[in-house]
């Protein structure tokens, strides 16, 4: 039907477009020459083309593997638009309707064909495909294949069997999660270990990251959205008595804010989401249920009140600011009695290798959160894609932490613990280093304690900061069990007896020293 010569011509002619975007024309060109291709790129990146194309420049039919019905009636209806001939082949269709899809299979009468995994991998369609010009095969959401995976499906394991059964057609594996696991095990599971790796697209130059220690998080809150309250924005809480709260508080504030969560109906949640299209409503507290579909382009920033599961939702979720380009910022509240939450809802988590992802998930995500160094480096190099240099754009970037000697204060919190007998937590061993007044502590006698008010200089929050930074040191441990009481490890003697020094990071506590600095 078409007469085309290059890709490029394709691109213009059929689809509308004047140029190939990120890596788009290498992957095409790649696989009209016979290579397999994995390719990671964010939603919204273009996948779609790098398949459709290269099927239109080579002889046969392309098979496209898609797990959503829906989703395949999209994308044939958007091809037969641009005048493509496509179709897809699922259980959707009556039995009249299947056997013309299969017809013009036969007669050489398809461009594209959409298919569900199961179907392409059923013994009698691959008898089919056996005597037919195939001119490539495409597996979009390729993560469906993976444990590791955000959304696994049994079904798309057969695949596995594609690569031998069709050796000389090259076969082009999709996805927008690009987790190292993940991607390693679609490879594997794909018999694609010798493909060509695409991963472009992640970077969003004009969101800036930030992670503040979450200490008094609806003041931190307030204080960064203060000088925004004209702008639009959503703050991700992890429960819905959380959402519920910041959100009534934020009123009562005088913000314009709603709540959004599984537990509002379906009526409320659709008033609420069009009052905030609209502007009506600036502020959006929401809990993960929100944003899927949701298209608006001037979101100016998405705070994390509570820390999210892991990295791939943290980069869905600020990946909604900002979608017009213009400058947005995704700030982060890091509290570690979050973690410890998070922590023990994994634990309760029933499939061990379930559990041992998550994990590992959660423990990327504080390592992003407590990270020194650009934090846009550490997010693309997650998904496998990397920046040249340091951002330029993220807290650490903008301002270098400082790192202080906390060796003496790291010595009195110490000794603090060893005085309270190991017996004790965060709050009353900094009670006691800042010499408080509380019954408890004069019933305990604990001020008469060598250490007691030795550290009246230092804030609460400076002491926590400390004490923190000592647990994940290792010269503490915190006993999750029982009252979270803090003991003294082996490492922690050298610093007592003041043979190893000691630094910090200053803790990062207000967002408005972050942006004003900035802005002078
Ligand atoms: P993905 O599958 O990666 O989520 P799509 O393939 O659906 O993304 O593409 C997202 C949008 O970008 C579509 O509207 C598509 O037409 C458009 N698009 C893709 N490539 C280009 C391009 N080179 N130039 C302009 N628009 C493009
Ligand atoms: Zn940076």
């Amino acid at each position: 039907m078409f007469s085309l010569r290059t890709p490029l011509e394709s691109l213009k002619k059929i689809f509308g477009y004047d140029a190939f975007r990120l890596s788009q024309q290498e992957i095409i060109e790649g696989l009209i020459s016979g290579e397999d291709a994995f390719v990671l790129m964010p939603t919204g990146g273009g996948k779609s083309l790098c398949y459709q194309i290269p099927a239109l420049h080579r002889p046969g039919v392309g098979i496209v593997v898609s797990p959503l019905i829906s989703l395949m009636k999209d994308q044939v209806d958007s091809l037969k638009a641009h005048g493509v001939k496509a179709a897809f082949y699922n259980s959707s269709l009556n039995s009249s309707e299947a056997r013309k899809v299969l017809a013009r299979l036969h007669s050489s009468d398809l461009d594209l064909l959409y298919i569900a995994p199961e179907r392409l991998m059923s013994g009698e369609f691959l008898e089919r495909l056996a005597g037919i010009p195939i001119a490539l095969f495409a597996i979009d959401e390729a993560h469906c294949i993976s444990q590791w995976g955000h959304d696994f499906r049994p079904e798309y394991r057969q695949l596995g069997r594609l690569r031998g059964v069709f050796p000389g057609i090259p076969l082009i594996a999709l996805t927008a999660t690009a987790e190292a696991h993940t991607r390693t095990d679609i490879l594997d599971r794909l018999g694609l270990r010798s493909a060509r790796c695409y991963v472009s697209g992640f970077d969003r130059p004009n969101i800036r990251y930030t992670v503040l220690e979450k200490q008094k998080p609806f003041a931190q809150l307030t204080t960064f959205i203060q000088p925004r309250y004209r702008e639009s924005g959503i703050v991700y809480c992890l429960s819905r008595q959380r959402v519920e709260k910041v959100a009534g508080q934020l009123r009562e504030a005088g913000f314009r804010a709603a709540p959004y969560h599984a537990g509002l109906s379906a009526g409320e949640r659709k008033n609420v989401q069009e009052d905030f299209l609209r502007d009506d409503i600036r502020i959006i507290v929401a809990t993960v249920a929100f944003g899927m579909g949701i298209d608006k382009s001037n979101i100016r920033y998405v705070v994390h009140y509570d820390i999210p599961k892991n990295i791939e939702s943290y980069y869905q979720e600020t990946g909604r600011a900002g979608r017009d380009g213009l400058a947005a910022e995704a700030l982060l509240l890091f509290g570690y009695g979050d973690i410890a939450v998070a922590r023990s809802l994994i634990e309760n988590t029933k499939n061990p290798e379930r559990k041992r992802i998550e994990l590992h998930k959660l423990n990327s995500m504080v390592s992003y959160a407590e990270a020194l160094s650009c934090r846009r480096r550490i997010l693309l190099g997650y998904f496998g894609d990397h920046l040249a240099e340091d951002c330029g754009n993220c807290d650490i970037c903008l301002h270098p932490p400082q790192l202080v000697d906390v060796t003496e204060d790291a010595r009195k919190a110490l000794s603090c613990v060893y005085r309270v007998g190991q017996r004790f937590g965060m709050g009353h061993v900094i009670d006691v280093l800042r010499g408080s007044q509380k019954e408890r502590l004069l019933e305990l006698g604990h001020h008469r304690l060598s250490t007691y008010g030795i550290g009246r200089d230092k804030s609460q929050q400076y002491w926590g900061s400390l004490l923190h930074h000592l647990v994940h040191n290792g010269f503490l441990e915190q006993d999750v069990g029982n009252y979270s009481i803090l003991r003294l490890t082996d490492s922690a003697r050298p610093i007592l007896r003041g043979e190893q020094p000691l630094t910090m990071a200053a803790p990062r506590v207000r967002a408005d020293t972050v942006s004003a600095k900035e802005k002078s």
